[in-house]
């Protein structure tokens, strides 16, 4: 869509003040006609004020000299040498832009905090656990699974909301980012709800998610350790009955210490190598024997006695978390 450097209309949706690598910025979405708006990123922070104020009051107002914009997330640039000024009716009436409808695959693309409107099925229900949020009230948060044709993502479910397993619902949720991973969350003001049977096909990919099948071809243990009951750090393995933390100092039960191990493997799906890094309980799976109670040489030698393996893995990390069978 081509931007024209001069707009009139409506400003809806004015974000807070983000920091960007090299100035601050803020979002909104820029009314052009009756039903139609573009997305505008402003890095001039003092025209703020003025693009809330025409938020809050829904008069229209004038931008000049923006510049077009490649990026995904927004259609326009507004910069220090724009001018934004007040104008007179622009000859249709301010109206708030309906939340956008995407599919689950479509997240991958979105930037963090968007608000986007999807029709999932629940796949399934992980963890519901209480959460003390920034006004310093608890809150119930669960964690889903949903899914549609594209792909599958998490879910976080805030009270009030609940989403039952195997049912399909419409959600407004905004997109969050944690450990580089995308995920949805519900808001206060979310809608949520039920609508006709969605499919998602058995065992759909979370997105982020990349399917690496073929045979391994090199096997490394690259260390194995303990993991501090108390601080989570590492402990070098030893043959000793107690293990004293190097981090925090506290003394522990060898026997009662958890052990973990970190493996490197390089797939050959179909002539391409790619590199991946294995916890234990990955390897055991893959190789049907606990490895924490193997040697390494053998760990490694198992591995590469395998037969074809399908390894579903991080898309930035390069760490497998499943196993196909
Ligand atoms: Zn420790």
């Amino acid at each position: 869509m081509e931007t024209p450097s001069e707009m009139s209309g409506y400003v809806h949706n004015v974000s807070p003040m983000k920091d960007g690598a090299k100035s601050k910025f803020f979002r909104f979405d820029f009314q052009t006609s009756e039903d139609e708006s573009r997305k505008g990123i402003c890095f001039s922070p003092q025209k703020r004020s003025f693009f809330c104020e025409k938020e809050q009051s829904s008069s229209p107002c004038k931008i000049s000299k923006v510049s077009s914009c490649s990026m995904r997330s927004s259609d326009f640039v507004v910069n220090e040498k724009s001018s934004v000024e007040s104008t007179a009716d622009v000859g249709f009436p301010a109206k708030r832009p309906s939340i956008r409808s995407v599919s689950v695959k479509d997240i991958s693309y979105l930037s963090v905090n968007d608000v986007v409107r999807v029709n999932v099925k629940v796949l399934s229900i992980d963890k519901t656990e209480k959460v003390t949020v920034n006004s310093g009230d608890e809150r119930e948060k669960t964690d889903v699974i949903v899914g549609d044709t594209s792909g599958a993502v998490r879910l976080c479910v805030w009270q009030p909301h609940v989403l039952e397993l195997g049912r399909s619902y419409g959600v407004d949720a905004k997109v969050k980012l944690f450990a580089r991973r995308r995920f949805l969350s519900t808001f206060p003001e979310s809608v949520v709800n039920e609508v006709g049977p969605i499919y998602a096909p058995d065992g759909i990919q979370q997105i982020d998610q990349v399917r690496a099948t073929g045979t391994i071809i090199g096997s490394q243990v690259l260390s194995r350790f303990y993991k501090c009951n108390s601080c989570k750090r590492k402990i070098d393995p030893t043959e000793t009955k107690f293990l004293c933390c190097p981090h925090c100092n506290m003394k522990q039960l060898r026997e009662r210490s958890k052990e973990e191990m970190i493996v490197k493997v390089v797939v050959d799906d179909h002539g391409k190598h790619v590199h991946l890094t294995c916890f234990s309980s990955i390897v055991s799976t893959i190789i049907g024997e606990d490895s924490l109670a193997m040697k390494s040489d053998d760990v490694e030698e198992k591995l590469l006695e395998q037969e074809e393996v399908e390894l579903m893995y991080d898309a930035f990390s390069n760490t497998v978390n499943s196993v196909g069978d």
